[in-house]
């Protein structure tokens, strides 16, 4: 330990807080993580049952240089705790208006190999494949202009701002929607859902989510998606151990109730029974209950006010699905489109209710890792894009079987009219997860899978910041702070926050 070795106190072990501590113990420092449930990895978690193997959280694993840097600050190299598989096809798409008969083959393959994905597009839609192609090249741009400018930087001082290109929001298409943009360049109402899609990744909307957010393509499209065998759990078992290893302490079961501060700074966190002296505190807590809840007594009704408007992103509503039964046509991703997608996004996010025709996302990955499943089995992540819950509430929250029996009743008949036959009576094992678990779980806004929504020109700007405005010593982590949700923004915040963190020390 160096001398000028600080108390480090982490809350929460998702993938933003074992991140932050794993870099912060790497520089030396006493780091502790206190985590309110039983085991780490916070929505990135993972169920084993009668041989199936489910991740509950996320399916889809892109930008491999943000996991690399990660784990340079490990004692070991990245190789020697995760086995990565690229993804070849990326995804099978199933889309009624190109259905072919009663054929249950997808009527779409995205291969990794772009010229094999081109000429699939020019057998479904031929006249759009130019149009396909600017649309990735235009992705491509908007990565290269806010990949360093927005999403590495972590945007603490008002000099920070300066990198961004202001003059050039046209330029990077903040005035439209991905909707517009996409649209300007292919008329296949097919490939128009196609690329509108990768909205999702940030539980957004793309007919109000700005025209930017039509840089997530290039990342899964032109850079590529991994699986992890064992699965995407393991990356959270590996950050696990990659603390342990530097001396980092995680206290589970501690659910960090207050944190208190003196002259604009945290001195000390504390559960119900124990306190935790702090010189440094990364949260990884849903930003909006540091506010509210944990240092509700230190910040003024402005502040509350602020973070109750924050709009949370989609939630899910997943369906856990241990067959004992295998359909060839299958991938590892695959998604079953709805057939009126401004009607699913007005539902999930105008009105506020679960969508009535649903696009459906199925994870397969006992395709690429058969110890996923038992022999001839498969083990199917379901999952369905909601609304998160109206109101932000403290307590816990509850909601009626009987609604969420329905609704997956009504996704399984859907995916055996779409060509799983024998799904229903194949089923061994059977978990359901809704905005009211991810809420109750978690503590997550209002039950939100990736924090807050990019559904208006200006709210990636407003996410909260990676350090506190007012507070010196506290940060924030986490798909709810800046640059967002999902796996490589989470690691991003904090890499940013923790860098932030060990300058001021
Ligand atoms: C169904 C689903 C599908 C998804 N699909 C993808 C995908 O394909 N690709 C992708 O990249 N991302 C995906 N995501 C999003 C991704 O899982 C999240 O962005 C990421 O895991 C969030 O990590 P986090 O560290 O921000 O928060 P969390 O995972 O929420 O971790 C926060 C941790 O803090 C703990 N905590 C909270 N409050 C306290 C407290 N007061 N005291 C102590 N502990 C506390 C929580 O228990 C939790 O462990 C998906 C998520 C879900 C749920």
């Amino acid at each position: 330990m160096p001398a000028s070795s600080k108390n480090i106190v982490v809350i929460g072990a998702g993938l933003g807080g074992l991140t932050s501590a794993l870099i912060m113990a790497s520089e030396g420092h006493k780091v502790s993580i206190l985590e309110r449930n039983s085991i780490p990895g916070g929505k990135c978690s993972q169920i084993e049952e009668k041989g199936y193997r489910f991740d509950t959280g996320p399916s889809v694993l892109t930008m491999m240089e943000t996991i690399e840097e990660v784990f340079s600050y490990a004692a070991k190299p990245l190789e020697s705790y995760l086995e990565f598989t690229s993804m070849d096809p990326l995804c099978h798409y199933w889309d009624r208006d190109l259905q072919l008969g009663s054929s249950s083959e997808p009527s779409f393959v995205n291969y990794a190999d772009l010229q094999k994905t081109l000429d699939e597009v020019s057998r479904v839609a031929p006249n759009d494949v130019q149009g396909f192609q600017r649309l990735i090249d235009l992705s491509a741009d908007l990565y290269r202009k806010t990949n360093a400018t927005f999403i590495r930087n972590p945007l603490a001082r008002a000099k920070d701002l300066k990198g961004l290109p202001l003059l050039d929001l046209l330029d990077i298409e903040a005035f439209s929607s991905v909707s517009k943009v996409v649209d300007k360049h292919v008329d296949s109402p097919f490939l128009r859902k196609f690329f509108k899609r990768f909205t999702t990744y940030n539980g957004s909307s793309p007919f109000l989510a700005p025209g930017t957010l039509h840089v997530i393509p290039h990342v899964e499209l032109t850079l590529g998606a991994w699986y992890i065998m064992g699965g995407l759990f393991q990356l959270v078992k590996a950050l696990e151990k990659a603390c342990l290893e530097l001396g980092v302490h995680i206290y589970y079961d501690h659910d960090v109730e207050q944190i208190h501060t003196k002259h604009q700074h945290v001195v000390e966190v504390s559960t119900s029974s124990q306190s935790f002296p702090a010189d440094v505190v990364l949260s990884n807590a849903d930003s909006i209950d540091l506010p509210i809840r944990l240092a509700s007594q230190s910040v003024t009704q402005r502040e509350k006010r602020s973070a109750l408007k924050q709009q949370p992103s989609s939630s899910g509503f997943v369906l856990l699905l241990g067959t004992n039964k295998s359909w060839d046509h299958l991938g590892h991703h695959n998604i079953f489109f709805s057939r009126d997608y401004a009607r699913e996004f007005d539902e999930i996010f105008t009105q506020g209710v679960y969508p009535t025709d649903p696009t459906i996302y199925i994870s397969n990955t006992s395709v690429s890792d058969p110890s996923d499943a038992p022999k001839g089995g498969s083990n199917l992540f379901v999952l369905v894009n909601v609304p998160p819950l109206l109101e932000h509430t403290l307590g816990r929250q509850t909601e009626s079987e009987s609604d969420r029996s329905s609704y997956a009743e009504a996704i399984i008949s859907h995916l055996e009219s779409r060509g799983l036959r024998g799904l229903r009576e194949s089923i061994e094992v059977q978990h359901i997860h809704t905005p009211v678990h991810y809420f109750n779980t978690y503590r997550s806004n209002r039950g939100a899978i990736y924090g807050t929504s990019s559904n208006s020109r200006w709210a990636a700007f407003l996410r909260p910041r990676n350090v506190h405005p007012r507070f010196k010593n506290l940060y924030r982590v986490g798909g709810s702070t800046h640059p967002g949700g999902g796996i490589p923004l989470v690691l991003q915040s904090a890499l940013n926050a923790t860098s932030l963190a060990l300058d001021r020390l």
